[in-house]
């Protein structure tokens, strides 16, 4: 296993966006690549439903897709979404930018960034066997073993690594806890979440601004919408499963009709298929999943698989797509010696990915609470406007995370550090009025003084 970068015959468990696009990665070095992925092909007419599911893409994810040569062809999916446009209970919105003038996260279609990459990687000579579901795994002889769906036929994967990129509900992580000495937690949050939809309007036009994150934030609950391509949003409704305004209290139509009347008004009217949506699409659970080791012999888990996260950071697959950057970096850095590379992988990235989970369920209050609030709003354009003082010292978080390649873990400890200051500017008597004689500089320098 040692002294090859290229060469090497790689097994992948799961096609979706994580594995679609390390495959990419790592036959383009000159391996030989095989996926096996549980579900048919998606790209065959019928295989997916009529929605349209979408995710926030930003810096870390286009970093790959552009070092892998696909991003031009991403570009083509791809709405850009400068700020959160806030809708308050009586339909006023606010619009709050992400970053500077032209920065922006992009609202892409998962399904249609899943073929695409699917499409290039066997372009590339990717093998691709769908309806293959795996079971268990050889760790000594680096096997996997699939059961075909449809001929229930169990077929051995041979290779010299495998790669599980299999998502949140892992077989390959599973099969590497079975074994041993494997520490795990997952936790849910108290929320599930649903999708509903936003039709274009009747002159096909989209039913709200198209350039924004749309969020309705109301306290314990929030309701976001995200633009697709073909003019309509698509909605997520994020409410705790039991308890008052919950999933468990919305079961008649009355009872969902009444809750979108008082609650999300200027809503209701632009999702004429509430009803079906909301009976039929499921309601879903969020997760955050931690463990280590990744690496048990040649075989490494990635992506959702190692580091399930839930979705309020839009980071979840940005973060995937970021591992595959870096394994790609380590590939070079060690010669294709794997031993290293996979450990010098897990141990550098594992605090990363820590780090981003918790930030994750940190947004979830700052979406669907602090979004409204005066003071927040406050905070944040003073943070701005110290951003565009000094741009190399203060960069908010969010920034950090989302349109830099900073650590997280880095990004989360001077995001720490930041929040201390500026809870202490925000004490100052009259801050409201008196904000712009703030003493930006002195501000700045607690960064790195105190
Ligand atoms: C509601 C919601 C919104 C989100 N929004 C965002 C966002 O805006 N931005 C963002 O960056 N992230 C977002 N995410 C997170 C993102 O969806 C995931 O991080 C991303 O899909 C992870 O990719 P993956 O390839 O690791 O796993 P997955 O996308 O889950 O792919 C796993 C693949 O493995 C296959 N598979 C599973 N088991 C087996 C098996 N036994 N054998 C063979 N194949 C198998 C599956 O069929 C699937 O194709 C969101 C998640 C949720 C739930």
């Amino acid at each position: 296993m040692n002294g090859e970068a290229s060469g090497k015959n790689i097994i992948m468990v799961g096609a979706g966006l994580v594995g679609s696009l390390l495959s990419i990665y790592l036959q383009k070095r000159g391996n030989q690549v095989t996926l096996v992925e549980k579900r048919p092909d998606m790209r065959l007419a019928g295989s997916i439903g009529g929605r349209s599911i979408n995710l926030a893409l930003s810096n870390r994810g286009w970093r790959a897709l552009k070092e892998t040569g696909v991003a031009a062809q991403v570009e083509k999916l791809a709405i850009p979404m400068k700020g959160r446009m806030m809708h308050d209970p009586e339909g006023k919105l606010t619009f709050q930018p992400y970053g500077k003038e032209g920065q922006a996260i992009f609202s892409v279609s998962r399904a249609g960034l899943n073929q695409l990459l699917m499409n290039e990687a066997e372009q590339c000579g990717v093998n691709i066997y769908f309806n293959q579901d795996c079971e268990s795994i050889n760790f000594e002889e680096t096997i996997v073993f699939a059961k075909n769906n449809k001929n229930k036929t169990t077929q051995a994967f041979k290779g010299d690594v495998i790669i599980g990129t299999d998502g949140a509900f892992s077989v390959v992580r599973e099969t590497i806890m079975k074994s041993g000495r494997f520490n795990y937690s997952q936790s849910y949050i108290d929320h599930g979440y649903k999708e509903l939809s936003i039709p274009p309007t009747k002159a096909t036009a989209f039913a709200l601004e198209p350039n924004a994150l749309h969020i309705w934030p109301r306290g314990r609950f929030m309701l976001i919408a995200l633009p697709n391509a073909d003019r309509s949003f698509t909605c997520t409704l994020f409410l705790p499963f039991e308890g008052e305004d919950s999933f468990s209290a919305l079961k008649s139509e009355k009872a969902i009709m009444d809750f979108f009347r008082s609650t999300f008004p200027d809503a209701l009217p632009l999702i004429p298929a509430l009803l079906d949506d909301y009976f039929r699409n499921p309601t879903s659970s969020l997760v955050t999943v931690k463990c280590y080791p990744w690496v048990k012999g040649n075989t490494l888990i990635l992506g959702d698989a190692s580091h399930a996260i839930v979705p309020f950071y839009g980071q979840g697959m940005n973060s995937g797509f970021e591992d595959c950057y870096l394994l790609n970096k380590m590939i070079d850095t060690h010669r294709g010696n794997w031993k290293e590379i996979l450990a010098r992988f897990q141990a550098v990235r594992k605090p990363d990915t820590d780090a981003i989970a918790d930030l994750a369920i940190q947004n979830f209050l700052e979406m669907r609470d602090k979004v409204a609030d005066e003071n927040f709003l406050l905070r944040k354009r003073i943070e701005g406007r110290l951003n565009e003082l000094y741009p190399q010292k203060w960069i908010p978080l969010y920034s950090m995370v989302t349109f830099s390649d900073i650590g997280y873990a880095r990004a989360m400890a001077v995001g720490k550090r930041q929040e201390a200051i500026m809870d202490e500017v925000m004490t100052k008597e009259n801050i409201r009025d008196t904000w712009q004689q703030l003493d930006f500089d002195e501000i700045v320098q607690k960064l790195t003084t105190d």
